[in-house]
């Protein structure tokens, strides 16, 4: 069986008067009048405790969307050995039915989930609709069907045989179960992390963000409507540590798939390494951290692509993604011309509740965040390196909401230039026009990070400079556009030093993670 390579999930519009945005609404009512009870999904069954969590909206925390049920050590147990139950006949279901399950759980999303699964992902990631359907419809429904077109050109690719023999190459899930800890800011993410480990035959214990469960709830139950057999995804909510203590220190731990903070992955690292002497095969570890994404503008740039590069790059989403723009360097006589574009840019913002459509900006995920932001903000205001050029309010009174907000600095090493913030704040640093090399070694050793990058020119020489003197500087490099929105299929995603293992995820490198293949040669 081979799936072709498939076009891209069309990105709707949701216009006025649009049958999409009259669905949309619709479902988001429908969330917004129920308190959902949500629970764990481990083996066959729906597990509840007594530990119940309340969700709440960001931008509107004194509404309540429902309680999730968290569980324990004990639960995490139950999740692997539902997980362990459920490998041999996973494993041996044709490699046709097992595609065929996904397949039709992109389909449930492209049609009768679309508006739910957007409307979770407003509602319990505070997204805005665009941002909403580019990312649990679009993205997902990508991840979906090109990894099936992936995992079938691997599963053809053969060895050669000579005279007198035949040998193959059977692609074997990992032995043991896989792990999956998921982010909150991308319900794409959230449901490739588990669904491409299993695609290739894995089982798997998925552990989603506590901030994203109302989603991730949602597309467990759109995989079990599928076809999904019990056991192979098991949906848990537990804390982190919790998680590592049981499975990091499990016989049979094969993998674990991770995005989140670079810490968190550390640690990981560290846990797995300590236990190594107990696996029975050396685990893969795959993950995706960090960011501290520039973007550097040209003295040849085009002022109004540099702009709108910044201006999404930082902002959309609330600078929410490990790829968002988060340091630009603006070349002295550009300066003045972009600063000024760039205030009037935020200012025209609009910020407020995801149910106003035609707010930009949302609110940031939890309070923690909210401080944390601040906190740089606050600082910003205080330092004599730095300056607000524009934005800098906060409120947490309605939900998180803080104004996207640009500093300036004086010293190419200031705070904010350096650490990664997660949220809407960009830092400009203006170098001298005529200094274009020394900024390339600048950018590249600012930050521990290496995600994504765009570069703003006209002039040819200036690009190809750049691209080659960055090389390691992002795993993402954009020529004249803003460093977010890798597509799937388009920019397998992903980047090396502090943000991660670099296994492009929606591409055929990550799925040969999952993979432990045998070779065969039978003599005749
Ligand atoms: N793939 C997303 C992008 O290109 C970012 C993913 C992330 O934030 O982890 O913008």
């Amino acid at each position: 069986f081979h799936y072709p390579m498939p076009a891209n999930e069309p990105v709707l519009q949701y216009a006025p008067g649009s049958k999409e945005r009259e669905l949309l609404k619709k479902a988001i009512a429908e969330l917004k009048a129920q308190t959902a009870d949500i629970p764990m999904y481990i083996g066959s069954k729906e597990v509840k405790t007594n530990k119940k969590i309340a969700l709440h909206p960001p931008h509107e925390i004194k509404h309540t969307l429902g309680y999730f049920h968290m569980g324990d050590e004990k639960h995490v147990q139950q999740a692997i050995d539902a997980a362990l139950a459920a490998k041999n006949d996973w494993a041996a279901m044709p490699w046709e039915d097992r595609a065929g399950i996904f397949l039709k759980a992109a389909d449930l999303l492209a049609t009768k989930y679309r508006p739910y699964i957007n409307a979770a992902t407003m509602l319990g990631q505070s997204k805005n609709v665009f941002q909403a359907e580019i990312d649990s419809a679009c993205e997902l429904i990508d991840f979906l069907r090109f990894n099936v077109h992936y995992l079938s050109e691997i599963y053809k690719q053969q060895p050669n045989s000579a005279p007198g023999m035949h040998n193959r190459m059977e692609y074997r899930p990992l032995e043991g179960f896989v792990v999956a800890v998921t982010p909150f800011n991308f319900t794409a993410i959230s449901g490739n992390l588990p669904t491409s480990a299993a695609m290739c035959g894995n089982v798997v214990v998925w552990k989603p963000a506590n901030t994203q469960v109302f989603a991730a709830q949602m597309f467990m139950q759109i995989l079990l409507e599928a076809g999904l057999p019990h056991g192979v995804i098991n949906l848990i909510y537990v804390d982190g540590p919790v998680l590592g203590k049981i499975c990091f220190n499990h016989r049979d731990f094969a993998g674990v798939h991770f995005t989140g903070s670079t810490g968190v992955f550390n640690t990981m690292w560290e846990t797995i390494g300590k236990n190594m002497a107990n696996y029975k095969s050396y685990p893969r570890i795959v993950g995706e951290t960090g960011g501290k994404d520039f973007v550097l503008v040209h003295k040849s740039a085009d002022v109004d692509v540099a702009v709108t590069a910044l201006l999404r790059g930082a902002f959309e989403y609330q600078g929410q993604k490990c790829s968002a723009a988060s340091r630009a360097y603006i070349p002295s006589n550009l300066a003045e011309k972009i600063k000024k574009k760039l205030i009037a840019g935020v200012n025209s913002f609009k910020m407020g509740s995801v149910e106003d459509f035609s707010n930009f900006i949302n609110a940031v995920i939890d309070e923690r965040s909210f401080d944390k932001i601040k906190a740089y903000i606050d600082g910003a205001k205080r330092s004599k390196k730095a300056s607000i050029l524009v934005g800098g309010e906060c409120s947490k009174k309605e939900g998180y909401f803080i104004q996207p907000t640009i500093i300036l600095a004086e010293d190419p090493k200031y705070v904010t230039l350096c650490e990664e913030i997660f949220g809407p704040v960009l830092t400009l640093y203006v170098y001298p026009a005529n200094e274009f090399e020394e900024v390339l070694e600048l950018v590249d050793t600012t930050s521990p990070y290496a995600l994504t990058g765009s570069i703003i020119a006209k002039d040819r020489s200036a690009i190809v400079l750049a691209t080659e003197r960055l090389r390691n500087a992002a795993g993402n490099f954009y020529i004249n556009d803003k460093p977010t929105g890798a597509v799937v299929g388009q920019q397998p995603f992903g980047g090396a030093r502090a943000s991660g293992t670099n296994d492009k995820a929606g591409s055929i490198l990550n799925l040969y993670r999952w993979l432990s293949a045998r070779t065969i040669k039978e003599t005749f």
